[in-house]
């Protein structure tokens, strides 16, 4: 497998502790065996999330003090507001605090649009695969989140290279049984997070356009990793072997009307979100007036302008060919070392994390005891590395029985952040979870000490069955 050495070299550095394992067993009992309540300075490597979680560059940084912090027409917004029309050919934008602030904004104009103007009653979406943040800004709009997921994804051993991809079929019969006219939008998520971080055709991604367009349905793309979506396609769509990212950037992006962005991922800034429109200048003075209302003036959108100048810098570092090249290897890396010792992961790895099957490494562990939280405990406390359950907690109960929903997957995710650990921290990780292997029949589940109604994923405490 190939190793390739950063394109980068390290000027600043952050020290982290690796504590004792007495230590960490205390910390993680102290957080109720839930490793989101666990303190930042008691984690090792802290593969929680890649969002928000990568190192800036010198460039960001020197950016930075020469913001524009203008109340209104901020220089660093019209920089901002250039990247993004030379990069997506979007000419409108508003910035918003993170991803989640930009569906906040935008959909309920769309569905105010859908209502007013193709006479909507039933509102839905349709996506590959809403991200979590963007069901429920959807749902809260009184609209229905419908997801249309190739089926191959849902096969974790299988390879596929495209389990990003929208199931066509599944589209169209969508937008049959629901009319045309209550589709407010297709969302195509890039990659798709859900399904992890898995990438989406240039193909697939025309296909939904085209499809879209014939019925008058607008596209909206969901941008958080935009650029390793496009480092997929290079690699792995023959007919892209020799396009250059920006070219395959601008040409996803002529397969969509609009676009929300976390900059927190591929524009690799600490917050940041946006939303840009390419030429619809009614929805555009809509988004306006709810950005002021909810984020802030629209030339600032809940950012200081040095924020803004971060992320125009992070965007244009984004579509870096050799910085994607060696992001990709590192995760690949990772999922290499943990295949040929036979943990069991999702086939292909996905651009920004590898998702170990805890369901198939811990079989005698049920899903309501929570497998994934279990491997995931194990391997803080045996290495002092964080990763998230994406299984059985995270999804949760039905609202109307009150019974565990059954998940397709129990899945301990390990995300990793941009820029932020070398090579050696990753042979480590890989060490610690092939370890933990070794001891994986004698794991033990856990069950709840404490379940809140909702956002149990991240408030709950447990105990450790015996
Ligand atoms: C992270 C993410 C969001 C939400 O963005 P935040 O910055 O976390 O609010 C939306 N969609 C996708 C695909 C994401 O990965």
């Amino acid at each position: 497998m190939k190793r390739l050495p950063a394109p980068f070299r390290i000027k600043m550095v952050e020290a982290v502790r690796e504590t004792t394992q007495a230590e960490r067993e205390q910390a993680l009992s102290v957080a109720g065996y839930n490793p989101f309540q666990l303190r930042g300075e008691d984690v090792y490597i802290d593969l929680l999330t890649d969002s928000g979680t990568g190192a800036m560059s010198d460039r960001q940084w020197a950016a930075m003090m020469q913001a524009d912090e203008s109340y209104a027409g901020s220089r660093s917004y019209f920089r901002l507001q250039e990247t993004v029309a030379r990069l997506f050919g979007y000419a409108y934008m508003v910035p918003t605090h993170q991803g989640r602030g930009a569906e906040h904004v935008l959909f309920p104009c769309l569905v105010e649009r859908a209502r007013a103007t193709r006479g909507a009653t039933d509102p839905v979406f349709i996506s590959n695969y809403h991200f979590d943040t963007t069901a429920a800004h959807v749902e809260l709009t009184g609209a229905q989140a419908l997801n249309a997921l190739t089926r191959r994804a849902f096969d974790t051993a299988s390879y596929d290279p495209w389990k990003g991809n929208f199931d066509l079929d599944r589209v169209e019969t969508l937008i049959e049984m629901h009319g045309p006219r209550n589709v407010v939008a297709i969302v195509t998520t890039v990659t798709c997070n859900s399904s992890g971080g898995q990438p989406v055709s240039l193909a697939n991604m025309k296909a939904v356009y085209e499809l879209a367009q014939r019925h008058g349905i607008p596209v909206v793309i969901d941008s958080a990793r935009f650029s390793e979506n496009a480092f997929f396609i290079k690699s792995r769509e023959a007919d892209y072997a020799n396009a250059s990212i920006t070219e395959i950037v601008a040409q996803m992006y002529r397969c969509g009307d609009m676009l929300t962005m976390s900059a927190k991922k591929d524009a690799m800034v600490n917050i940041g979100g946006l939303v840009c429109i390419r030429e619809d200048r009614e929805l555009f003075d809509a988004v306006r007036s709810r950005c002021v209302l909810m984020e802030g003036f629209v030339t600032y959108g809940g950012l200081a302008g040095r924020d803004l100048e971060a992320i125009a810098q992070g965007l244009v570092e984004a579509v870096d060919e050799t910085l994607l090249a060696y992001r990709v290897a590192q995760v690949e890396r990772l999922y290499s070392r943990l295949d040929e010792a036979e943990v069991p992961v999702q086939r292909p790895c996905g651009g920004h994390a590898v998702f170990v099957d805890a369901a198939r490494m811990l079989p005698h562990v049920p899903a309501e005891a929570f497998p994934a939280l279990a491997l995931a405990n194990e391997i803080y406390v045996s290495g002092g590395v964080r990763g998230v359950e994406i299984g059985s907690l995270l999804l949760g109960r039905d609202p109307k029985t009150g019974r565990q929903k059954p998940s397709p997957f129990e899945l301990l995710r390990l995300a990793i952040p941009r820029r932020t650990y070398t090579n050696d921290h990753m042979d480590y990780v890989a060490d610690v979870l092939i370890a933990a292997k070794g001891r994986a029949a004698g794991l033990r589940g856990y069950a709840f000490e404490e379940e809140p109604p909702t956002l149990r994923h991240f408030l709950a405490r447990f105990r450790p069955l015996t």
